[in-house]
């Protein structure tokens, strides 16, 4: 945030447009609640979340100020931050569902585990375990590395991922084969599309699931019906965040005359950025707590 005397002068009729809905969707909110609750069960424990239970550092940093702490390390797989915690931590899996040989280590360690899978999630698992009993071939779409495709692939080895930062190597699958395919639920609708448009050209006998959770699914056309004229774009939410991201995607694939900036808080808005826009547009990620984004919407109001 910079000081606006510089600019107070050239930033004159300037509107805010705010994208409906935004912030917090039912599995963050959920995630939040089974963490808190856990805590207050077990005030005198330790109490740990396995991985970021949402992806935004701000919730992370409350959470860690009651007492829930979140285990994580770039260079460490969960499998690994498992085996090495005390056994006397008390482990939340978080909203982005987990593979069962987490249970396990729990089970054999005699850690004590809770659950904020979000129920949109579990059905995803609960459709590919069906597919492959039915004996069909899995594809799953996602971005390879995020924890929600990591678990949704971990369910069997025989499921195919189809990474959507990648070319899809065709080989890996038998094109006559019939065929399930379903998505991580935070993926961008405009670039899944294309995507299932390829897979209908190349399988013979393929029956598409498009799993994008509707918390997604409305922010981002929410994110499409920016009035045309906004000269300038906020997308509030953390590098982290997947859906964050492809809000961002989403807005600079539909407005090509604005800029669009994904900001983590009221820090990140450069006054020089709102010079000459006369309509600037602020959405959010489904990680994104919501006074976050209402403090922006109200800094930018006052401008
Ligand atoms: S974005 Fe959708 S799938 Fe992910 S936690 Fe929220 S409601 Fe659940």
């Amino acid at each position: 945030m910079q000081s606006c005397f510089t600019y107070a002068r050239i930033i004159v009729d300037m509107n805010v447009y705010v994208t409906n809905p935004h912030g917090y969707c039912m599995g963050v909110v959920n995630a939040i609640k089974i963490a808190e609750q856990v805590k207050s069960d077990h005030p005198h424990s330790p109490v740990a979340i396995l991985g970021m239970l949402v992806h935004n550092e701000e919730v992370i940093q409350r959470l860690q100020k009651k007492g829930i702490f979140t285990l994580y390390d770039t260079n460490k797989s969960h499998k690994e931050l498992l085996q090495e915690i005390n056994p006397s931590t008390i482990i939340i899996f978080s909203a982005h569902g987990h593979g069962k040989d987490l249970e396990d280590i729990c089970n054999a360690r005699n850690i004590v585990y809770y659950d904020a899978t979000c129920s949109r999630v579990t059905k995803n698992h609960d459709l590919i375990r069906q597919a492959l009993k039915e004996g069909q071939q899995v594809i799953f779409i996602g971005k390879k590395g995020h924890p929600e495709t990591t678990a949704s692939v971990s369910i069997d080895s025989r499921i195919i991922l189809l990474d959507i930062k990648e070319r899809f190597d065709y080989h890996k699958a038998d094109l006559l084969k019939p065929t399930f395919v379903l998505n991580q639920t935070t993926l961008s609708f405009l670039e899944l599309k294309a995507i299932h448009q390829e897979l209908e050209r190349i399988f013979d006998n393929i029956v598409i699931n498009e799993e994008i959770c509707s918390a997604t699914r409305l922010r981002q056309q929410a994110v499409i019906d920016i009035p045309a004229h906004a000269g300038l774009i906020y997308i509030v939410g953390s590098s982290y965040s997947s859906n964050t991201e492809k809000l961002v995607e989403v807005a600079k694939k539909t407005h090509k005359n604005a800029n669009v900036y994904r900001i983590d808080n009221i820090d990140d808005i450069h006054h020089s950025d709102l010079v000459g826009k006369k309509l600037i547009a602020v959405g959010a990620g489904a990680s994104t707590p919501p006074e976050l984004t209402e403090e922006i919407i109200a800094y930018l109001r006052k401008i």
